[in-house]
């Protein structure tokens, strides 16, 4: 399409459909968007952060993005304050040890990732859905071997969760993963993404004033793999909006290894930093 159509289009667009930036509130001018992306990214086959989100969230905002960098805990992921010195195992998955593999994040739970998942989960905005899965999918292919993942299985609600929220966010940020993986030449089918393999049995309370230990406790038992058939032999590919603790996605891979699952990795849009 020549420039001056796309910029008309543009133009029509932010006049009938104006964008609102979901941190800020702020409007976003979307004849400026599409025109650079000069900020560095994870590596040069992907965009940047501000560039993925920049229908959702405006340039201003995006730059509080803090991603997800080594040094990091080689099991949960956290990452080490100092930015010098090797990959380690951190105490807490030393006096915790995790039932999965590993666990990666896209960035910390801070800056514009917290509003925006908040605005996706509690709010209603479905469309930021679109944006942030992209961002997890680039995340994925930094952190993983997009072909050593039989299965994705996003972190299940309980029934009577996804009857009052309306959908399931885990499962809307990976639902567009094949489209998304084939845009870069990579190939993820759809088959393997499955929202039904594992179910949530248990309403659980809210985990968010809960303590680590609470935590543990508060979702015991609270899975179960629906047919074992299914994840029998399989590496599973785990995904969640938020790793707090790790309570929840450790009872998921808990689960999923009882019921027969070969490997359970683990990846999330924000994880929890501690200062
Ligand atoms: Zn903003
Ligand atoms: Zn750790």
């Amino acid at each position: 399409m020549c420039r001056i159509t796309s910029s008309f289009i543009k133009l029509l667009e932010d006049i009938f459909y104006p964008a609102f930036c979901c941190v800020c509130k702020g409007r976003i001018d979307i004849r400026q968007s599409g025109t650079k992306d000069t900020e560095a990214a994870c590596c040069e086959t992907y965009p940047s952060f501000a560039k993925i989100v920049e229908s959702v969230i405006c340039p201003s905002c995006a730059n509080g993005f803090v991603p997800i960098q080594p040094p990091l805990c080689t099991t949960c992921g956290e990452m080490f304050k100092s930015d010098e010195g090797m990959d380690h195992v951190c105490g807490a998955c030393i006096d915790f040890p995790k039932k999965f593999c590993t666990a990666r994040a896209a960035g910390a739970y801070s800056g514009p990732l917290m509003p925006a998942i908040h605005a996706l989960k509690y709010n209603g905005r479905t469309g930021l859905a679109r944006p942030l899965g992209e961002l997890l999918f680039i995340s994925l292919a930094k952190w993983f071997d997009i072909n050593q993942i039989d299965m994705v299985v996003p972190v299940p609600l309980h029934k009577s969760k996804l009857r009052k929220r309306g959908f399931n966010q885990a499962y809307l940020l990976v639902r567009n993963w094949h489209r998304t993986a084939r845009s870069y030449g990579l190939a993820l089918p759809r088959e393997k993404i499955k929202a039904t393999v594992l179910a949530r049995t248990q309403k659980t309370g809210s985990q968010t004033k809960l303590s680590r230990k609470e935590r543990i406790e508060n979702v015991k038992g609270a899975f179960c793999v629906t047919r074992e058939a299914d994840v029998s032999g399989k590496r599973v590919l785990l995904v969640d909006d938020v790793y707090t603790t790790g309570a929840t996605v450790n009872e998921c891979a808990k689960t999923l290894l009882a019921g027969g699952a070969a490997r359970v990795d683990v990846l999330t849009l924000a994880r929890a930093i501690r200062i």
